[in-house]
């Protein structure tokens, strides 16, 4: 069988632990048979970064908003306890995610992966909800202060023109704890862009929510940026019968858990980090999460949304063919070859993606899967748990005969 010609190299981030036993799979087993694949390889395994003074996760970011799509592995984010498993670290070098991001700048939607025989815990959800989260400022770049006696403190601005701005934060009575943070116009008009465009390609509502009641000057901001945004959007939401609202944080979180899904709910950058673990859990599992970062240049970043999953890769190296879940891993495969396709006219490259993504869930739905989602199963499913060898093989199998048809 010929193999599906590529034009465009896709950026690829290698990773740690037990996801990147998973890559070599999948690339393996269930891509390089069938894709001709064309790859512009950066090495993000902690070592390497360690090696590279953290430079390739630089030179990937950038090779990202050259190309326009990527996929990447997960990453160890080291702490002290890593510190002293990996010696040689010459430094507790930062998140690669956070580097990326903020070298991309944009929007990181989550979205569960969905499948017939394991319902979500909110028995009215019957289509998935995409979380999209801002992925710039407020609490994740703030400035934080913790004082001892009674005074006051202040916010000043200074302008480069030399203008300034000063208002009172709080005069307080004894110890207090402080915090500063900003959002910038050009990230919020280009998270709010990202969004819109989100929803219109596919094709769902669009929620957006935060607290302009009590944060009139910083949520109200964000607000009315996404409501200037959306005059360019509306004669196509209004083609395409979806809708645009805006309402509170608290109301969003109640009308979520009565939906029916099947809705984008954007969120600012903290919003969005609580309530896609929650989305995530109520759907099963974070194994069944795909995850895209979309940057204001157009450029995609698919992942898969779980750590390096360490436990099991101990487990791996203690020889035990573990029961690791590859699915979000193959669908960020699947979501940047399907990427790429578009980008470049290649429909067979497309329409790889989307058989690869049936295999995967028909492996599920004939009850074979790894043992995390055996657990999640209705009741009186009949389901066997397998390893990854085998789960993924199963997959080929489907795979292999679903190309012949
Ligand atoms: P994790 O790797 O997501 O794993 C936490 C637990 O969730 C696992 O021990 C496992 O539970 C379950 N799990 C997650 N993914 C699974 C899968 N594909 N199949 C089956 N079970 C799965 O989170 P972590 O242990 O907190 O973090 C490990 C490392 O990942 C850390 O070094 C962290 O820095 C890094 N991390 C990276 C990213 C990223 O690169 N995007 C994101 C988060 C964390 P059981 O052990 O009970 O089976
Ligand atoms: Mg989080």
């Amino acid at each position: 069988m010929p193999r599906i010609k590529m034009s465009t190299p896709l950026v690829e981030m290698d990773g740690d632990e037990m996801t990147r036993i998973l890559w070599q799979l999948i690339k393996d087993n269930l891509i390089i048979p069938f894709v001709d694949l064309k790859t512009e390889y950066y090495d993000l395994g902690l070592l390497n970064r360690n090696k590279t003074q953290d430079q390739i996760t630089v030179d990937s970011a950038l090779a990202t908003k050259k190309h326009g799509v990527a996929v990447k592995c997960a990453t160890i984010t080291p702490n002290l306890q890593r510190m002293e498993e990996y010696p040689q670290l010459t430094e507790m070098w930062k998140s690669p995610n956070a580097t990326i991001r903020s070298i991309l700048d944009g929007t990181v939607f989550r979205r569960p992966i969905v499948i017939d025989c394991i319902k979500p815990t909110v028995r009215t959800w019957e289509k998935p909800i995409t979380i999209a989260r801002h992925a710039y400022g407020d609490v994740y770049k703030s400035a934080e202060l913790k004082t001892d006696e009674p005074g006051q403190c202040v916010l000043t601005f200074t302008g480069e023109s030399g203008a300034s701005q000063t208002i009172s934060v709080q005069v307080s009575d004894g110890p207090t704890v402080w915090l500063g943070q900003h959002n910038k116009d050009s990230s919020i008009r280009s998270f709010a862009r990202a969004c819109f465009q989100y929803a219109v390609d596919s094709r769902q509502d669009l929620w957006f929510s935060a607290k302009d009641t009590i944060s009139k000057t910083y949520d109200g901001r964000f607000k009315t940026i996404f409501e200037e945004e959306f005059e360019n959007y509306a004669v196509r939401f209004d083609a395409l019968g979806i809708a645009y609202f805006y309402t509170l944080i608290d109301d969003a979180a109640a009308r979520v858990i009565r939906s029916k899904g099947g809705f984008i709910w954007a969120c600012k950058n903290y919003d969005g980090d609580v309530m896609s673990d929650m989305i995530s859990s109520a759907y099963g599992s974070l194994a069944m999460m795909t995850s895209v970062l979309i940057s204001p240049d157009g450029s995609y970043e698919f992942e898969a949304a779980h750590g390096t999953v360490t436990r099991h890769y101990y487990r791996f190296l203690d020889g035990e063919k573990t029961s690791t879940n590859p699915i979000a891993s193959i669908f960020a495969w699947t979501g940047a070859l399907r990427r790429r396709g578009e980008l470049d006219g290649l429909p067979d490259l497309q329409g790889f993606a989307a058989k690869l993504e049936d295999a995967c869930l028909g492996t599920v739905e004939s009850g074979i899967m790894t043992s995390d989602l055996v657990a999640l199963v209705e009741p009186g499913f009949n389901a066997t748990s397998v390893n990854t060898w085998e789960f993924i093989a199963e997959v080929g199998s489907k795979l292999v005969y679903t190309s012949e048809q």
